[in-house]
């Protein structure tokens, strides 16, 4: 992949995620590593939505959290993405952002239940920030996400949002998008009561397996991406 591919991708999957429920005016963010370069990423800028990246105003960072490229301002919340990089060297996007159901959950404490078909990729595979409510401004606080993500894709940030990393951008926005379908779900079957039983892990296992390929994630972006072109 180019700078300038990466770039474009980056671009997309700000469209995307404003269009499937992870927009909060301009509070989220994403971030990808700089192709041959890891110990740098794109990232977007503060002060926009996530569907108004545009080839000039995505700024770079480094590992560090500083802005090494770019006249638009950084997110005072780049330590998420910096630290997770850095103790990550298997992820290559990083995704901040609030989505309501998740943030619900993340609210509730309760564990992901396996009730749906995108709640298999999250079942005892999400980590739990619990440390605080504010803003993550400081590097000692996006190390304390890195470590509450731990091995994982998703950390559920309490009252807060989320946290999502992935082998790729494709990785990490479709994760997102099917974390939110998960949370959704699980809210409306404890609102109408009477949860059934889950299924068992050697199940569930099977699909985890089938949902969690790398194609399957990048057919359902490229699918995103068309539909977000197409709504222009
Ligand atoms: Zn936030």
């Amino acid at each position: 992949m180019t700078p300038t591919e990466a770039k474009q991708k980056l671009i997309d999957a700000g469209k995307i995620l404003e269009a499937e429920g992870h927009h909060d005016m301009t509070r989220g963010h994403i971030s990808v590593r700089v192709p041959g370069k890891p110990e740098l990423f794109y990232m977007k800028p503060h002060s926009i939505g996530f569907e108004e990246m545009t080839m000039d105003n995505i700024i770079v960072c480094n590992i560090e959290g500083e802005k090494v490229e770019g006249t638009a301002p950084r997110h005072s919340e780049v330590f998420i993405h910096s630290e997770i990089f850095r103790v990550r060297p298997d992820i290559n996007s990083v995704i901040h952002s609030h989505p309501d159901h998740a943030v619900a959950v993340s609210t509730l404490g309760r564990p992901i239940r396996a009730w749906s078909q995108p709640s298999a990729l999250f079942v005892d595979r999400v980590g739990w920030f619990t440390d605080t409510i504010d803003l993550i401004r400081r590097k000692d606080q996006g190390a304390g996400v890195a470590k509450a993500l731990g091995p994982h894709n998703v950390c559920m940030m309490k009252s807060h949002g989320v946290a999502l990393a992935g082998s790729s951008i494709e990785e990490a926005v479709i994760t997102g998008i099917m974390l939110e379908n998960a949370c959704r779900i699980q809210l409306l079957i404890e609102a109408a009561g009477n949860p059934q039983k889950e299924f068992p892990p050697d199940d569930l296992k099977l699909l985890q397996d089938k949902i969690t390929r790398p194609e399957q994630m990048v057919v359902n972006f490229e699918y995103l991406r068309r539909k977000v072109k197409r709504a222009g």
